[in-house]
């Protein structure tokens, strides 16, 4: 697969620097792209996103490029830069180190994972993606959380025992007495990526030399995906910022519950049932103030605008409704959301209330929708202003 020394990341994964010369240039839309003649910058590919970085020209200006993307196109490896560079010119490259480390981390952490995987359940690797936050991959079975949380184990185990990842070329010949994993077209010179007693993969990709080096390995989610499953995994740093954060939440939640992280369950779910309890005597009481309400309407009724009822938000469409029954036009309930603003809700079981909007809207700014039974939105004005309005509208 990669006879070709110009590519340092597979000499050293761990090279940053290099010197080289710009050999092609070529523009596309609004986009510049060099390659050179010889690159530590990785190109996007088998999951792995391109190298970042920067190309600094040798003589005579020092002049810094930014190169924000590396691909592989056409058999060559193209950067895309911020400036045109002639054909010749000479640069030191450096590539962002700290980003490609973090890659590094994740992309041999998801080798750990995929090979335990696939001698415990047989299931193959058929998606894999990292992005600047998380990586996903795919695997053609499904896994539950039990069955997760194992695996996951295991991984962490090899990290522990930080073991070292060995890469080996092996010919065509050498093909038939090697067992690995392989989404790649099989080419004369295939490139295995080995971690001892835990995966063999042919695999492209830049990657650690030593297990130890991914620090950890966590499942954040999983969903189901095409037949099999989707697992988004966090190694390195990445797991670590994603605990920091899951912790600062945790403990600002239990400040404001008054709890611990043991109990803090349990409170939520006592909260949960005294919330869901008040909102049934709400519920209950406001029904009963509106058939008392009710009772107070003198016969043939034409509407009524209840304005700024003590309802809670979610029982103004169906108190309004329930008005609407009881009238011959229509019912609304105005509440005022903020100085010169009003939410309105109207309902009417006899009258098409979408003709009310135009007029709505060249008053009061009407901003909302509706249909013929029920419309519903935002008015600018003082609430008596509105109220007068709907009650003298012909
Ligand atoms: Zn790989």
């Amino acid at each position: 697969m990669i006879d070709d020394f110009t590519q340092l990341y597979y000499l050293d994964s761990y090279q940053s620097e290099f010197t080289a010369e710009v050999t092609a240039v070529r523009k596309e839309k609004n986009k510049i792209w060099l390659s050179l003649s010889q690159t530590c910058f990785y190109p996007e590919g088998g999951g792995q996103p391109g190298d970042r970085g920067i190309l600094q020209v040798i003589k005579p200006n020092k002049q810094v490029v930014k190169v924000f993307d590396t691909i592989w196109s056409d058999d060559v490896i193209w950067h895309q830069v911020d400036l045109l560079l002639a054909k010749g010119t000479s640069v030191v490259g450096q590539i962002d180190f700290a980003k490609r480390y973090d890659l590094m981390q994740q992309h041999s952490g998801e080798h750990i994972f995929s090979g335990i995987v696939n001698r415990e359940y047989g299931y193959t690797n058929v998606g894999f993606n990292i992005n600047s936050t998380e990586m996903t991959f795919d695997f053609d079975g499904d896994l539950n959380w039990e069955q997760i949380a194992e695996v996951e184990n295991e991984a962490n185990q090899a990290i522990y025992e930080n073991i070292p990842i060995e890469i080996r070329y092996i010919t065509q010949s050498e093909h038939d007495a090697w067992t690995y994993r392989s989404k790649l077209q099989l080419e004369q010179n295939i490139r295995l990526v080995i971690i001892p007693g835990y995966d063999t993969c042919a695999c492209a990709g830049t990657h650690l030399a030593r297990t130890g080096e991914i620090g950890q390995i966590k499942i954040i989610k999983r969903e189901s995906y095409k037949g099999g499953v989707r697992l988004t995994a966090l190694c390195g740093a990445r797991a670590l910022h994603y605990f920091q954060n899951i912790l600062q939440v945790m403990q600002s939640v239990g400040e404001v519950m008054s709890a611990n992280p043991e109990n803090l369950l349990e409170k939520i779910h006592n909260q949960q049932s005294e919330i869901s309890d008040l909102k049934f005597q709400v519920n209950k009481k406001n029904k009963a103030w509106l058939d008392l309400f009710m009772q107070t309407l003198q016969p043939k009724t034409k509407r009524i605008i209840l304005t700024n009822p003590e309802f809670a938000k979610h029982e103004w469409k169906y108190a309004c409704q329930y008005l609407s029954e009881h009238v011959s036009e229509f019912a609304g309930i105005l509440t005022s959301v903020a100085q010169s603003k009003q939410l309105l809700f109207l309902c009417s079981e006899t009258q098409d209330l979408r003709i009310m909007i135009p007029k709505l809207e060249e008053k009061f700014n009407f901003k909302g929708g509706g249909n013929a039974t029920l419309i519903q939105g935002l008015l600018q004005a003082e609430l008596p202003i509105i109220e007068k309005f709907l009650n003298e509208i012909p």
